[in-house]
């Protein structure tokens, strides 16, 4: 399962980060996952309830940002939005191959003790 360790790359991060700041707890882990990252957030939330247990991040609430994708049109010079992997412009109906952010699948922040 592709998820399992994208949120194990993702939590051991935060768990670094919660010891360089000396905390005891992690409370709420915020990821940012962009629209077309390919990452299912029901799948990263079950891979959170197996990885959590046993860590500083054991009870801890995952949030999951989700982030539109978002395209260029250079003819319009506008930015749009779209769900899908091949957008078309909604001012000229062109399709636009410049992805400007909605493949995220980071750390966005943490709250901790
Ligand atoms: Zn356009």
């Amino acid at each position: 399962m592709h998820e399992l360790s994208i949120m194990q790359s993702a939590l051991s991060l935060a768990l670094d980060q919660a010891r360089q700041a000396g905390a005891s707890r992690v409370h709420t882990i915020r990821l940012r996952i962009g629209a077309l990252s390919g990452v299912v957030p029901d799948a990263l939330e079950f891979a959170f309830e197996v990885l959590a247990p046993g860590t500083l991040a054991e009870g801890a609430k995952l949030a999951i940002e989700h982030v539109p994708a978002r395209f260029w049109c250079a003819a319009c010079t506008r930015e749009f939005q779209s769900d899908d992997m091949f957008a078309e412009c909604p001012d000229c109906h062109r399709l636009s191959g410049e992805l400007r952010a909605g493949r995220e699948m980071e750390l966005a922040s943490l709250e901790i003790d």
